[in-house]
């Protein structure tokens, strides 16, 4: 399969998901997690009409980003930002999925600030309470969002979680509905710079059942670029 073939593929599965859930397929942002996969397979997901690409590692980030790869799709960082990487990434990516504390969320608005524009991002949120995993605990949102308020240089999107891998969608489902309630409970417009516009959630093997809890965002990469080598593996 080609990557064409294989967006094309997913495309029709958001769609197929989209209406069993009564939803508009069009309200779905594909993001296309890139990592590991050059900027020629980058530029073929983009034509074959991805959204957007996510990168994980800021190096690899600026390298595709030197070589042109992104032209035509947003680009997205949804990797663990490190507070020292923040000048990077903040101008360079249109939308920060994975801001999983206070102090990040400072760094980010001071870097943003000093260039005069105003970043976006998305709360993370440890939703299966993983030892292993970054992210906000569902009861620390609150605090969380109004810390963010008070920051000018940004303006919370939404929300992110990346829950257990799984081979089945199934095994995630009860993470998405508490992702689903929480997007819900913190909906309510309290601030100018916090929306809850976006709910990023539902990878390879589970976006279908993210779909069917809400998320408008899927990140995916096996189902549109093969499986990855790592090296050493
Ligand atoms: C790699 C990655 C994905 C995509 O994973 P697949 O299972 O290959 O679709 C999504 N989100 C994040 C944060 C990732 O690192």
């Amino acid at each position: 399969m080609t990557i064409a073939e294989n967006v094309a593929a997913v495309r029709e599965r958001i769609a197929a998901a989209a209406a069993r859930a009564g939803r508009d397929p069009a309200e779905i942002v594909l993001v296309a997690a890139s990592k590991m996969n050059d900027a020629q397979r980058v530029r073929e997901a983009i034509a074959a009409g991805v959204d957007a690409c996510g990168e994980n590692r800021v190096q690899e980030l600026l390298e595709k980003n030197a070589q042109g790869a992104y032209e035509g799709a947003a680009l997205h960082f949804i990797g663990h930002l490190q507070k020292n990487k923040v000048k990077y990434v903040v101008g360079t990516a249109a939308l920060i999925h994975g801001v999983d504390s206070v102090p990040l969320l400072e760094a980010i608005d001071r870097t943003a600030a000093a260039r005069a524009l105003v970043q976006d991002v998305l709360l993370e949120i440890n939703i299966a309470a993983e030892p292993s995993k970054s992210g906000f605990a569902p009861e620390q949102l609150g605090a969380a969002i109004e810390a963010a308020s008070r920051l000018k240089s940004l303006r919370v999107r939404g929300l992110m979680a990346v829950p257990p891998i799984c081979v089945s969608g199934e095994q995630n489902l009860q993470y998405f509905e508490r992702m689903k309630q929480l997007f819900i409970d913190n909906c309510e417009k309290k601030y100018d710079n916090v929306r809850m516009d976006f709910m990023s959630m539902g990878m390879s093997g589970d976006y279908e059942t993210a779909i069917a809890c809400g998320s408008n965002m899927v990140r995916i990469g096996t189902a549109i670029f093969g499986e990855r080598h790592y090296p050493g593996k």
